[in-house]
């Protein structure tokens, strides 16, 4: 089983991935810079280095580098859009260090403008992202799946194949996957506990589950349809165990990476890990 959590990158990849093998993890996540924003601290290309080593010669992977929560591509200010696509492109490059990571962002928010105009910018930014880099990325680029909170886009299925096909069509070659994250779906009303076949089902028919390539492992403090976003520990919120046993052990999900995002410390995270873990038929 692929599993692993999110870790702060502040001691650097080669801390990140002897942290995980302490936990019990084999995969894991972490923010590519200071999540509200800002510069980034230059990647230490030895530490890279040593780590893709200490990852193949220990079963790691695939990271998952998560874009700034501030990353807002369909923003409606010019400065703000500027700053997404800087960015994004940076942390592209950056990652070129460590081929086979996925980078996954959350869409946008529209700010009022409409989920049709939100479409037409995410999709325009990374289609001149995508486009400008000399060849395609060693990095996967992921769409997550948002709780639809205020403007956001990406709550629905057909707003993330809108992007997909827009890019797909203008950045040829490079291919877009998707992230599900099971506290956000939950919170834009797929019932992931009652139904997870209908929602897989539904995803695979608007999506394509050939798309899908991380699973983010949150359950819910609200409930479904809430368009609330805020995460609790596995097993203590709206989705329930039971649930998380059904998603763990689905064939369509099961050898897909799952990174935790849940409100725990390392410790925390350790013990979630071997619950889910136990979760396994
Ligand atoms: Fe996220
Ligand atoms: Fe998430
Ligand atoms: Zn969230």
């Amino acid at each position: 089983m692929k599993i692993g959590c999110h870790l702060s990158s502040s001691g650097g990849y080669m801390a990140m991935g002897q942290t995980a093998v302490s936990i019990g993890a084999n995969v894991f996540q972490f923010f590519t810079r200071n999540p509200r924003g800002g510069a980034a601290k230059p990647v230490d290309k030895a530490d890279a280095a040593a780590f893709m080593d200490y990852a193949a010669a220990n079963g790691i992977g695939p990271i998952l580098a998560h874009a700034p929560y501030t990353l807002n591509a369909a923003g409606a200010e010019e400065r703000v859009r500027e700053f997404a696509e800087m960015t994004m492109l940076d942390d592209l490059k950056r990652l070129e260090l460590t081929p086979g990571a996925m980078y996954n962002f959350h869409p946008g928010s529209h700010v009022g403008q409409g989920a049709e105009k939100g479409i037409e910018l995410i999709s325009s930014m990374l289609t001149r992202i995508l486009g400008s880099f000399g060849k395609v990325p060693a990095t996967t680029v992921l769409l997550e799946t948002m709780a639809g909170k205020g403007s956001e886009v990406g709550g629905r299925f057909e707003e993330v194949r809108a992007i997909i096909d827009r890019v797909e069509a203008s950045a040829p070659g490079c291919a877009l996957g998707v992230c599900l994250d099971t506290c956000h779906v939950w919170d834009a009303g797929y019932d992931i506990v009652n139904d997870l076949d209908g929602v897989l089902a539904e995803f695979d028919r608007v999506v394509g589950l050939g798309r899908l390539k991380a699973i983010h492992t949150n359950d819910s403090m609200n409930g479904l349809g809430s368009h609330k976003d805020r995460h609790e520990k596995i097993g203590k919120g709206r989705i329930g165990l039971d649930a998380f046993r059904r998603i763990v052990n689905h064939p369509r999900l099961r050898d897909l990476p799952f990174y935790l995002e849940t409100p725990c410390d390392l410790q925390g995270y350790k013990e979630e890990i071997a619950l889910l873990k136990g979760l396994r038929i």
